[in-house]
């Protein structure tokens, strides 16, 4: 291939230009004659010129617009299996763009380019996307012998090559790679104590050598994260890259689907029913003792009427030898009484507690004598699990107990399917508290004495809990 003309349209390109050379010492500057003076090969017609080097199949480097090359070079573009690298380079080296020549490497180039500019190469049609994995860059761990010989590969492969691996690399196995045990071109992965390889590396052989010590978990991991009430903006940075980077999900259906836009390729997902908490606790645990990387993904936070509290009883109450060694881990979402009463003001301003009206896993005689309790000693109640098909009674109950000690104007807050589509916030009095209203996405917030009702403006109103006595 002739070394890359660097074109360049006046004298304030010298020095970007210049910066690209340290990329590609071969390369050659064309300035335009009446414009520029410290130049080595001197062009009068822009156009012209660039038209010649693409037909002689040189690699364009235009320091200009985009669109300038583009159309400069439109009338010629026929054939893409033969054109050059063409890339648009911003004057000030902020922008490396590669427009064309996909199969000749412009995105290496435009990477090495963009590499000494400290910016990042604006790829957008390259065989990473499409294959979801980068033969060039793999991860950590992983060195590719040959790097010479991957141009032509990848070549191959865009051309619709299919590809044989030998040796285990997950990063290959799940990507996009037309993987066949009859492929035309070969992926070798070799031990680094492995002196040599089997195949020998060539344009049809990319041998990678993998370091084992740095690829393998040597642990299991188990996470057990809360999404948040459901929206994306309240699912923590740390919860989303914990989903992004297991191998794993597990979790009731519902919250799987939630979190669904953030899986990869490389997770499977084991949906479960809501009610099997401890038997996907323990099929949580079983996975990460195989040295995986699991997710258990609860709704809200994890350690409110969730998942955390369920590993933690069986990781006690079985203590499975295997489990010894998983690194365990915890990560914090919104609760949906959190969610709620942001959405509303302040009501859980103060002291408040969180009650579950559900007697699936405890009498319904301690959860009345815990709002009994609570009523008395003037907390701000959160309900979680007010309802649900089978259990239609205990709020009228819970209302009646509240009702005891609290006056009938306490504002009541009713929150349906926070973060998701379908949201309803409603606040009343207690005294108008009604089974309708409720449902099992639905969080109740009950004021206490002190709670308020602000009237900020006509039409807006907030409710809190003062701080002050
Ligand atoms: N870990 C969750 C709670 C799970 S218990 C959390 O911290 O939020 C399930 C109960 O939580 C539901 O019955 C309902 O009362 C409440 N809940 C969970 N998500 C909700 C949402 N998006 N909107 C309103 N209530 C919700």
């Amino acid at each position: 291939m002739n070394p890359p003309a660097i074109v360049i349209l006046g004298e304030a390109s010298i020095p970007i230009s210049r910066q690209i050379q340290a990329a590609l010492p071969e390369a050659l500057v064309y300035g335009l004659a009446d414009r520029v003076q410290s130049i080595v090969i001197t062009y009068d017609n822009f156009g012209e010129t660039v038209r010649e080097l693409f037909q002689a199949g040189t690699p364009i480097i235009g320091v200009c617009a985009a669109g300038i090359l583009i159309r400069t070079i439109a009338p010629l573009l026929s054939n893409k299996w033969q054109e050059p690298p063409v890339l648009a380079i911003a004057e000030d080296g902020s922008a490396v763009v590669p427009l064309l020549g996909g199969l000749q490497g412009v995105n290496d180039l435009a990477r090495q380019i963009a590499a000494v500019l400290q910016v990042a190469p604006a790829i957008t049609t390259t065989g990473d996307i499409r294959f979801r994995t980068t033969l060039l860059s793999p991860p950590p761990g992983y060195t590719l012998v040959n790097p010479d010989d991957a141009k032509t590969f990848i070549a191959d492969l865009l051309a619709g090559a299919t590809v044989k691996l030998f040796g285990e690399a997950p990063w290959l196995e799940n990507s996009r790679l037309p993987i066949a045990e009859a492929g035309k071109l070969t992926i070798e992965i070799i031990h680094k104590s492995q002196s040599q390889p089997t195949s020998t590396p060539s344009q049809d052989c990319l041998v990678y050598e993998v370091d084992i010590d740095c690829v393998e978990p040597t642990q299991g991991k188990l996470a057990i994260v809360g999404t948040g009430p459901g929206s994306a903006v309240w699912m923590s940075p740390e919860v989303k890259q914990i989903l992004e980077s297991a191998t794993d999900w597990v979790g009731y259906k519902t919250y799987l689907d939630l979190a669904e836009p953030l899986r990869k390729t490389h997770t499977t997902r084991h949906e479960s029913d809501n009610r099997v908490e401890l038997d996907r606790a323990r099929f949580a645990l079983d996975l990460a003792a195989q040295k995986r990387t699991v997710a258990i993904v609860s709704s809200g936070d994890p350690g409110i009427y969730a998942m955390a509290a369920a590993v933690f009883e069986v990781l006690e109450r079985e203590a499975k030898p295997e489990w010894q060694e998983i690194e365990i881990q915890v990560c914090p979402g919104i609760s949906a009484m959190q969610a709620a009463a942001a959405q509303v003001g302040a009501p859980l301003g103060h002291d408040f507690c969180a009650i579950s009206l559900s007697d699936i896993l405890k009498p319904w005689d301690v959860i009345a004598q815990r709002i009994k309790a609570a009523a008395q000693a003037d907390f701000a109640i959160a309900f979680y699990n007010p309802v649900s098909k089978q259990r239609t009674w205990q709020l009228e109950k819970a209302k009646a107990i509240l009702l005891e000690w609290r006056s009938p104007e306490t504002p009541v807050v009713l929150a349906r399917n926070l973060g998701r589509p379908g949201q309803t916030v409603t606040v009343k009095p207690l005294a108008q508290l009604a089974i309708e209203d409720a449902d099992m996405r639905t969080v109740i917030l009950i004021g206490s004495s002190k709670t308020r009702i602000v009237q900020q403006r006509p039409g807006k109103q907030w409710v809190y809990t003062p701080r002050h006595y």
